[in-house]
């Protein structure tokens, strides 16, 4: 069961967590201000409220996790995130990552291949509070390209290869954030898009994500 009540202990135990990511190296506070105001044990079963406020991932079922809170500061910041862009994001999962983006005010557009996964987060009362953030059923390798193009693309599951129909959906001068390998461990790469032909490349730390798999289930 979740449970929708943000009390002051919560609060506390989530401020000190900004804190610590703070610590780490997240400078850009409005995303650290995103993570504050996005109550992360509304993600998880209320047994585990305690573990929601560790910068750890969790697992969610379906072999899937909410990722660590320092990855979604992470991933946040490198997107530089401005009022009001539209976003794709591939991997829903928990939602919390899609939350993060929308207290940024963007647009969000997010995808998952998991059926229960996307199905469970069609009750979840907590996401009624952003009316801009839409979830679809489907493969993110394929992106979705009726809403097409967007002004950034993150990818939270570890991507293979660059996905071509991502880039594709991209607009010139947007970015796309993604964890990029096969192995265990991915490197965060940043491409940002300069015209249909060219992209420029930025590497960054090494993450381990659970894998991006074709097709849905
Ligand atoms: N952003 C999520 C992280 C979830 S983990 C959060 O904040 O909780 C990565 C998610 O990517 C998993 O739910 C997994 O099912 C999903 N995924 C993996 N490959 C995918 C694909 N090709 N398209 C869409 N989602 C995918």
């Amino acid at each position: 069961m979740r449970t929708s009540e943000d009390t002051y202990l919560h609060k506390g135990l989530r401020s000190k967590l900004i804190d610590s990511i703070r610590e780490k190296g997240i400078t850009d506070e409005a995303v650290l201000n995103a993570l504050l105001s996005v109550p992360r044990h509304f993600f998880l079963d209320s047994a585990f409220e305690k573990q929601a406020y560790e910068d750890r991932a969790f697992p969610i079922g379906e072999d899937q996790t909410i990722s660590q809170p320092y990855t979604v500061a992470y991933q946040s910041q490198l997107l530089e995130v401005k009022p009001f862009e539209k976003i794709l994001e591939v991997g829903t999962g928990s939602a919390y990552q899609a939350c993060v983006l929308a207290e940024l005010k963007a647009k969000v557009y997010t995808i998952e291949r998991q059926k229960k996964l996307f199905d469970a987060n069609k009750s979840f009362s907590f996401l009624k509070k952003y009316p801009t953030l839409r979830m679809f059923y489907g493969d993110g390798f394929e992106g979705l390209p009726t809403y097409a193009p967007f002004d950034k693309i993150l990818i939270t599951a570890a991507a293979p290869h660059i996905p071509e129909a991502l880039l594709e959906q991209l607009k010139p001068g947007g970015c796309m954030v993604l964890p990029l390998d096969e192995g265990e461990y991915q490197r965060m790469h940043k491409l940002t898009k300069i015209d249909h032909q060219s992209y420029v490349q930025e590497k960054f730390d090494e993450f381990s994500f659970v894998p991006m798999l074709v097709g849905k289930r």
